[in-house]
């Protein structure tokens, strides 16, 4: 018993043909910063209508519809990995691919004139290949997540089918052999398209919404003018992280940071200018802190560092060295340099939670600033 090929080929273009709909429809609703929608909109059409085409044989004569098919079906492959080099930000290789496609199109023809169809499957299945491949390439390196998994392990299984198919073509096929030939292997072929468009269309479908879902994340935990985290997010992580340290007895420390004079900055810069000092203040702690140091900006020009495993002693030196770092800034023209008094606490075993901490630090802040500023105490 076999599936019927043609049908099989129908059923796909009409899914693909419906995909590519769904995508477009995503592509206005998402935000413009996620590229690469319309290829990958377009893809999966572009396959549907080489599957339309595929099904006309008998109908049309087979050399318009073996080229219509293989133009159509090697754009929409390409389209789906044009898509995704827009998503991750690379370099389009339409033109790489377009010479590629055009010299395995000419080797198609000739042997469409002079028939040999094992030939073509060879140069088809090939070309396919290199294109599905760099495609997966492409996904390992720059992708995350499930839906990177499975728009790679798609590729690769389809890479696999493809690789099976143009060997087999020596064992199964003639020289006269055709499309829709009631063979397991060619129908293997024919059904693995049909899932392997289903698939990458949901695929990149998954990846775009992860990518929407990132940014609004980071949206929600960034200020937008220093880059760092919102005080809504570094208190929550300061709560886990005093969490952790109930619980496991790992030291966990707490700096709080106010600029220094900086209402005179506003005063005599200006308010750009004032934004500009938070901006860079904000990226020269960055550079001092470790990777596991958390820098949130807790309102105005005062700022809270958490510092998870490190005790009174590293916290001190910690803070020593960001105030140091920010005196030593060398600031842009026309900016003011700009100084900082510092903070410090630790959690100590009756501190019920992270609002002790806070207040001990806000304190010792005050200490910093009475006895002069640029200090840390
Ligand atoms: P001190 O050394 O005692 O901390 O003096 P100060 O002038 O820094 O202290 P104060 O808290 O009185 O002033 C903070 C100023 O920071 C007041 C406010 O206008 C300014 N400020 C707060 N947020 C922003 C901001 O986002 N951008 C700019 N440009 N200024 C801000
Ligand atoms: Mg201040
Ligand atoms: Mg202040």
């Amino acid at each position: 018993m076999q599936l019927d090929p043609r049908s099989i080929t129908v059923m796909t273009a009409l899914m693909a043909a419906v995909l590519g709909l769904v995508l477009l429809g995503v592509r206005r609703n998402y935000p413009a910063t996620i590229r690469g929608l319309l290829p990958w909109a377009l893809a999966p059409m572009t396959c549907a209508f080489a599957a339309g085409v595929y099904a006309l044989q008998g109908v049309w004569p087979e050399f318009a519809v073996a080229q219509t098919g293989n133009v159509l079906l090697l754009l929409g492959c390409g389209l789906f990995y044009f898509g995704s080099q827009r998503f991750f930000d690379r370099r389009v290789t339409w033109r790489l691919w377009g010479g590629i496609a055009l010299i395995s199109l000419a080797v198609l023809t000739w042997f469409l004139l002079w028939p040999d169809y094992r030939v073509r499957v060879v140069v088809f299945t090939g070309t396919m290949t290199a294109c599905v491949l760099a495609h997966a390439r492409l996904i390992l390196r720059d992708g995350h997540g499930f839906a990177a998994r499975l728009i790679a392990g798609t590729l690769l299984l389809q890479a696999l089918v493809l690789i099976g198919r143009g060997l087999a073509t020596f064992w199964v096929d003639g020289a006269q052999s055709s499309r829709f030939a009631m063979t397991t292997v060619q129908t293997t072929y024919i059904a693995s398209y049909c899932f392997s468009v289903l698939l990458l269309s949901m695929g990149v479908l998954l990846m775009a919404s992860e990518r929407v879902r990132e940014e609004f994340e980071l949206l929600a935990t960034r200020d937008a003018l220093t880059g760092a985290l919102t005080r809504r997010a570094v208190l929550q992580a300061g709560g886990e992280e005093f969490d952790r340290w109930r619980r496991y007895a790992q030291p966990l420390s707490l700096l709080l940071l106010d600029l220094d004079h900086f209402k005179q900055v506003n005063d005599r810069f200006g308010h750009q200018a004032g934004d500009r000092v938070l901006a860079a203040a904000a990226a020269v702690m960055r550079q001092a802190l470790r990777v596991n140091d958390r820098l949130g900006r807790y309102g105005g020009e005062e700022f809270v560092i958490l510092l998870p495993s490190t005790d009174a002693e590293a916290a001190r030196a910690l803070a020593e060295r960001v105030r140091a770092a920010l005196a030593a800034h060398v600031p842009e023209p026309g900016i003011p340099p700009c100084t900082a008094s510092l903070g410090v606490a630790w959690a100590q075993a009756d501190d019920a939670g992270l609002d002790a901490l806070l207040a001990r630090a806000d304190e010792a802040l005050y200490r910093a600033k009475a006895d002069g500023r640029n200090r840390v105490a």
